[in-house]
């Protein structure tokens, strides 16, 4: 068993936590408050071949599961925001494609991709959150297209995404064996975005409704075959619970760090605040935590890059622990800066904000406590 990262993964921890740390973090604070999109580091990281890492060699890739993980927490480090835009692009929305779409297919999207084109995943409906079966986006065959109606809300990239994978049913009698899984380009007759959420955290990313008012997707659009849409929307989330964790890693990184440094400079009844049983308890958890999460996060992405899928029960307990370690870990960091941990001039409280998400996108805590369970009782 080896616990240490290849040369090549360490080698591009560093490189992308030089960038992170020289081009991302500085900007953080000011995507939280304007919630502007960020085109321009979006373009510097597709020259960097950051949005390559997801995909293999012959796609124009240039990296691993593991590769595509680290990414995913050294960014989020720097802006969970920038982080959610990241993982969902070049990762959920992509596993349709990555994991079951045609040759054709693939070329064309992993090399826009790479390229920094943004991508969306159109899944949750008014009525179909955690019960994804529930979904009511409607679709019928028409000779060489398929016409979609119906509203997606939440959509992380919806406002800027150049396509997205989304997901309609033909019959909702039959239950998940009605659902299909599309690809929509932006400018498709009848795709529109409508109302886009005010949130508590992950700025800059965007949270769309998605409009499909008699849309007509050419037939080519189809990912697989008709019908497949369930077992590939579960194929997509469950992969991409990995890349939550990691996002969850990332965030409580950067929170931890911050409180280590605070502590050792800030001075009360005489001495560093780090000289006290109480903050030294929370920092020795902090650090327990966040090493414990990342061991399960990597564990997940090198088992599904071993297995070609994510493993079900160790991709939910990386997901399910990271991110509510995340969540004690960001709490612990904001209260070692007391006061100044709750105003905006630190970015102690933007981490509990944008960590929050964490527990809710891809499956809730407990629909993660509710796959472990069934995994080992093996009850249904
Ligand atoms: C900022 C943001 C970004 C998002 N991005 C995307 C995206 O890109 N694409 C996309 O398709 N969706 C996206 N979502 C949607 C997200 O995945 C859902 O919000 C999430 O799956 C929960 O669904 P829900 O909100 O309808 O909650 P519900 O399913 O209504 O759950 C409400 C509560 O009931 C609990 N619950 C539900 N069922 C069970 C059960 N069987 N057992 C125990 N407890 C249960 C839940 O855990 C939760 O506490 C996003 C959401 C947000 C807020």
């Amino acid at each position: 068993m080896d616990f240490d990262l290849s040369e090549e993964h360490l080698l591009f921890q560093r490189m992308i936590r030089d960038f992170v740390s020289k081009e991302i973090e500085p900007l953080a604070e000011r995507w939280d408050e304007t919630n502007e999109f960020p085109y321009d580091i979006i373009a510097k990281m597709a020259d960097l071949g950051l949005f390559a890492v997801h995909y293999p060699e012959a796609h124009g890739g240039s990296g691993d599961e593991l590769t595509f993980v680290i990414a995913v927490e050294e960014i989020s480090r720097g802006s969970g925001g920038l982080g959610a835009i990241f993982l969902a692009s070049v990762g959920l929305a992509m596993y349709p494609i990555t994991l079951f779409a045609n040759e054709a297919q693939k070329s064309n999207y992993i090399s826009r991709v790479i390229k920094g084109n943004i991508a969306a995943f159109g899944l949750t409906e008014a009525a179909a959150g955690s019960d994804v079966s529930a979904l009511t986006t409607r679709y019928v065959k028409k000779d060489d297209h398929f016409i979609l109606n119906g509203n997606k809300i939440f959509i992380t990239n919806g406002g800027e995404a150049d396509f997205v994978t989304a997901f309609a049913t033909s019959d909702r009698s039959l239950g998940y064996r009605g659902i299909s899984a599309f690809i929509i380009e932006k400018g498709t007759p009848g795709f529109s975005v409508g109302k886009l959420e005010r949130k508590m955290g992950i700025h800059p990313a965007s949270a769309a409704e998605l409009i499909f008012d008699d849309c007509k997707v050419p037939a080519e659009n189809l990912i697989a075959e008709e019908g497949k849409g369930f077992k590939i929307a579960m194929g997509a989330i469950d992969a991409s619970r990995v890349s939550v964790a990691a996002q969850a890693v990332g965030i409580a990184q950067a929170a931890y760090e911050k409180a280590v440094d605070y502590a050792k400079e800030r001075q009360q009844f005489g001495t560093a605040i780090a000289r006290l049983q109480a903050i030294q308890w929370m920092i020795a958890d902090m650090a327990t935590e966040i090493d414990a999460a990342r061991l399960l996060t990597y564990r997940a992405a090198w088992q599904t890059g071993k297995e070609g899928h994510a493993p079900l029960k160790e991709a939910a307990m990386a997901k399910l622990f990271a991110s509510e370690a995340s969540h004690r870990v960001c709490h612990k960091a904001l209260q070692i800066f007391g006061g100044y941990g709750y105003v905006k001039d630190f970015p102690l409280e933007r981490y509990a904000r944008d960590q929050r998400i964490t527990e809710i996108y891809e499956g809730t805590s407990e629909m993660q406590r509710w796959t472990i369970a069934r995994q080992i009782l093996g009850v249904k």
